[in-house]
């Protein structure tokens, strides 16, 4: 199973390459593509060119200039291909619901139907709408079951011939109307194509060579991640390392079933692959290093805090009520600190100070902000002694003040808090510890 994503898919050039990589290896039976994503920094995506059509037909504003852009990108793609298919028949029905109201995930999702026809006509494989296979209830939630049997019906039990491109980043609720999944989401359909048709691997390929183990605007030349599990991803992507979807990892992890992130544009290069455990190496070594800034800590300190039943609860429950999760709540027997991300508290914060204030009666209550979260994660972490001191003692000697520890229970995970002006410097120095 195979899913390639908007940058795999962007022009003829990119079409090739990917026909070479499916053709080479008879397992990848299952495609899914992306939307044709951009050609160059400055290029656009169609996904975002079809929102923008949308966009205008809601405003009641001609959209054909607009359209005339999507139109273009395609027919040259099936020219360059020199294809046969009749790509313009579809384009002008597309334009036509679009100008009669069609929805917004109607709309947004034709960028990834439209590949998928070209794609499949390119390969020689069967090409089988997502809306036949991936399902919505009538609330628009995903679906599984419904979605598992219809893949069992159309994929499975009857074994094709040929192989089967389904477009990614959609699927139909039950009145048939489509739905998108959010952003991104054509991994997320590559995922559940991969859980009903029980892959072997999961191959997600894009324009990275997988995970690097820090930021490489931060650190020139970071290594490779070669195995990471979707624990340790959870936690570094949570930080801010995004190549795929969040919600990608959940469809194939109760099966097993690896994710490969490979690399369209160095085919030779193994990528990362991503796995439900791997208990095997490592010890003492760290997968990755992820982080981000701005954040604010609410600093609160009360004597006899350990004792007073339900002060934590309270604190909390007033970010609660104000819409606001946190981070992370590191605390002392009388101190408590709850890191909060500050997109989430703007605006809201001196409401929250004086809620916590009346509610919980701390001695002190200070918001500190300016704050970056660096995680240093690894599955060898676990029980191993003295990650922790070589983490500390890598910041240390670059004279980085932390703010701030927090060991996830998992052992797999440090976080530590830096003043934001010490990010990049901090994480330097632990890369450099771990290299
Ligand atoms: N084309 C969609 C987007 O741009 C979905 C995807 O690429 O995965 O978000």
């Amino acid at each position: 199973m195979a899913k390639f994503g908007g940058s795999s898919l962007a022009n003829a050039e990119q079409f090739n390459k990917v026909k070479n990589i499916v053709l080479e290896d008879k397992s990848r039976k299952y495609v899914v593509p992306s939307a044709p994503g951009k050609r160059c920094s400055e290029d656009y995506k169609i996904t975002d060119l079809f929102y923008l059509c949308h966009a205008h037909v809601q405003q009641k504003i001609p959209f054909n200039d607009v359209y005339r852009l999507i139109e273009e990108r395609y027919l040259g793609i099936v020219k360059d291909l020199e294809l046969e298919l009749d790509i313009e028949k579809y384009l002008k029905e597309v334009k036509e619901n679009i100008t009669n109201g069609a929805s917004a995930d109607y709309t947004a999702s034709r960028g990834e139907y439209l590949n998928g026809l070209i794609l499949a006509d390119f390969l020689g494989f069967d090409f089988v709408d997502a809306c036949e296979l991936i399902k919505f209830d009538e609330s628009g939630y995903y679906d599984s079951e419904t979605t598992d049997k219809a893949i069992y019906q159309v994929l499975v039990k009857e074994s094709r011939e040929k192989g089967v491109v389904i477009p990614g980043f959609y699927g139909a609720m039950p009145d048939d109307e489509i739905k998108t999944f959010t952003r991104s989401g054509s991994d997320v359909s590559g995922s559940i194509i991969a859980h009903g048709v029980k892959a072997d691997l999961y191959e997600n390929w894009t324009d990275v060579s997988g995970f690097l183990m820090t930021d490489p605007r931060i650190v020139e030349n970071p290594k490779p991640i070669a195995k990471i599990t979707y624990k340790e991803l959870r936690e570094l992507s949570y930080m801010g390392a995004s190549v795929l979807h969040e919600d990608a990892v959940f469809p194939v992890l109760e099966d097993g079933i690896p994710i490969n992130i490979r690399n369209t544009n160095k085919p030779e290069d193994d990528g990362t692959l991503i796995v439900g455990e791997n208990k095997s190496d490592s010890i003492g070594a760290i997968t990755g290093i992820a982080g981000r800034k701005n954040f604010t800590v609410l600093a609160i300190e009360k004597t006899l805090m350990n004792s007073e039943i339900g002060f934590g609860r309270r604190v909390l429950s007033v970010l609660e009520s104000h819409g606001v999760s946190y981070e992370n709540t590191p605390s002392g027997i009388d101190t408590m600190s709850v890191i909060v991300d500050d997109v989430q508290i703007k605006g809201k914060l001196d409401k929250i100070i004086k809620e916590i204030k009346r509610t919980c009666n701390p001695d002190s209550l200070q918001a500190i902000p300016n704050m970056a979260l660096i995680a240093t994660v690894g599955r060898g972490m676990a029980q191993t002694v003295g990650v922790a001191a070589r983490i500390f003692g890598a910041l240390a000697k670059e004279s980085v003040n932390i703010r701030m520890i927090d060991q996830g229970s998992s052992e797999m995970n440090i976080i530590v808090g830096v003043e934001n002006h010490e990010f990049e410097k901090a994480i330097r120095a632990i890369y450099r510890e771990f290299e």
